[in-house]
């Protein structure tokens, strides 16, 4: 019973050394399907090849070196403290080193209850796990910093689930991802160990962080403990500044979904956004106060953050400089967001009136609800044409525009040519500047549903070839895939909106 695969050495149990956690046994399962295994990733990790190890990557007949676990942590959910949560179906294999001395925890989501499952039953049904495995992908291409899937298997079991659009329970096909992360410690670990008052254990975990995932933090510092605030609340910045570059919407910002490296952690209703919309939520949990929609999801950041220094605070006991880092994450914010904005529009450096340029263009977007990603599409491939009209941008509404509405985006395309002719750069480099940015193919929610839809009745085709484009982001691939939503799609549930049911 040696560890599956190509990988000779310790299995570690890992992420929280001697405290806040359980172990646990997953569940068995008696008829397990393979939908998807990435192999490079099982590569880069030093697994090699497991896709025949099915019950491997269901976490079932393990050999005994695996000790498997489950870990606690608190959050604030809604804005409100919810106390102790934990990991309620998501299992810890451990942590591997592969040859370059990268550490990674594996961990199964939907195998079985733990300790922190509370009344729920610790699976995962077909639907969420495939958003989960296809999305944290996707955003891996795109280069935003997040989680990553190794595979995707049925469970062969059947799971009840109360589908929030109809209210009555439904049973669904049972799934489990693997997942992989260099940490998978949120605020929420933070935050429990606070509230318990064990600042004891606070600071070694602090430590533990320190040593294993923050090289930018010095342990022998005296301020390490403000500088490892800092060095997260940098890393949350980043992470939300490239879901503001790629149109991503969270959807459950709760301290207990915040990675604190910085890497986009728990794909539950979340969506890509198709027609700008500063207010967009894709949650329906959240609709009443759209406390996750896309605009605010920079603000929400900082009130995580905010509930992480306050729970560093015993361990800091320095409260205006803490303040400081939170003053500081909100004014480099934006000054990071228009850098990013600016490579999205091919400039080359930020200019001083560039705030107002972008004001204008966010105020046209949000009023003529044009698509995000077509937008910026159409405007890379026109960049070089001296005449930009209005007339190109058709495609990118969903409402019928109105004369008025081309005149604004001729306004406008106007003061754009006018700005690039700025640019120090030549002619031609904004657009490859452009094409870096700004993504061709994003995994929008009606491709997701559609593949789902496919897939829960035994079709994998439509699937495979979202996971095929992903791979590809940046490229014109197949234009079928890169239109904004059909209209028949826009009150279907499932295709914008969805609840947290998973
Ligand atoms: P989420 O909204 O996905 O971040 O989940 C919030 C909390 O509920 C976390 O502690 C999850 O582990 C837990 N949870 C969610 N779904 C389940 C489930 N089906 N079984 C057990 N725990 C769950
Ligand atoms: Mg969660
Ligand atoms: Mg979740």
């Amino acid at each position: 019973d040696s560890f599956p695969g190509d990988f000779s050495g310790d299995l570690h149990q890992r992420q929280t050394p001697g405290f806040l956690f359980a172990n646990v046994l997953p569940a068995e399962f008696n008829k397990i399907e393979l939908i998807a295994f990435n192999e490079e990733l099982s590569q880069e990790i030093g697994l090699g090849n497991l896709d025949q190890d099915l019950d491997f990557l269901a976490a079932q007949n393990l050999p005994a070196t695996i000790e498997t676990y489950a870990t606690a942590y608190a959050g604030h959910q809604f804005g409100n403290w919810a106390g102790q949560l934990g990991d309620g179906r998501a299992i810890f294999a451990g942590e591997i080193k592969n040859k370059n001395n990268q550490s990674f925890e594996l961990q199964w989501k939907g195998v079985g209850a733990t300790p922190y499952s509370r009344f729920a039953d610790g699976r995962a049904v077909l639907r969420s796990s495939v958003r989960e495995f296809l999305m944290s992908e996707a955003m891996f291409h795109l280069g935003v910093p997040t989680t990553r899937a190794l595979s995707l298997v049925k469970t062969g079991e059947l799971v009840t689930r109360d589908i929030a659009y109809d209210g009555h329970p439904k049973q669904e096909q049972g799934a489990a991802v693997l997942r992989v992360a260099e940490s998978f410690l949120r605020f929420g670990h933070f935050e429990l160990l606070s509230a318990r008052k064990e600042f004891d254990t606070l600071q070694k975990l602090i430590d533990f962080a320190i040593e294993n995932y923050f090289d930018e933090v010095k342990i022998n510092s005296e301020t390490k403990n403000l500088d490892f605030f800092k060095a997260i609340a940098d890393r949350t910045a980043k992470m939300i500044i490239e879901w503001y570059r790629v149109g991503f919407v969270h959807g459950v910002m709760n301290t207990d979904n915040m990675s604190i490296l910085g890497l986009t952690i728990d794909y539950g209703p979340y969506s890509m956004m198709d027609e700008y919309d500063l207010e967009f939520t894709p949650n329906t949990t959240d609709l009443p106060g759209k406390r996750y929609a896309f605009g605010k999801q920079a603000q929400i950041a900082h009130w995580n953050l905010l509930q992480l220094a306050n729970s560093l605070f015993p361990v800091i006991k320095d409260e205006k400089a803490l303040q400081t880092v939170l003053e500081d994450y909100a004014s480099n914010f934006w000054k990071l967001h228009d850098e990013m904005l600016c490579k999205k529009f091919g400039f080359d450096v930020l200019l001083k009136n560039d705030d107002q340029f972008f004001t204008t263009w966010q105020q046209m977007m949000q009023d003529l609800k044009l698509d995000y990603t077509l937008f910026f599409n159409v405007l890379t491939d026109n960049i070089l044409e001296d005449n930009l009209d209005a007339q190109k941008f058709i495609s990118t509404f969903y409402s019928v525009p109105k004369t008025e509405d081309l005149e604004r985006i001729n306004l406008f395309l106007r003061s754009y040519q006018e700005r690039l002719a700025q640019n120090k750069i030549s002619k031609d480099d904004p657009q490859q500047l452009m094409l870096k940015n700004n993504p061709q193919f994003i995994l929008r929610n009606y491709l997701l549903y559609e593949a789902i839809q496919d897939l829960e009745n035994g079709d994998q085709t439509k699937f495979d070839v979202l996971l095929k484009t992903l791979k590809n982001p940046y490229q014109k691939g197949d234009a079928s895939l890169n239109q904004k939503r059909p209209q028949k799609y826009n009150l279907i549930y499932g295709c914008s909106q969805l609840s947290c049911s998973s």
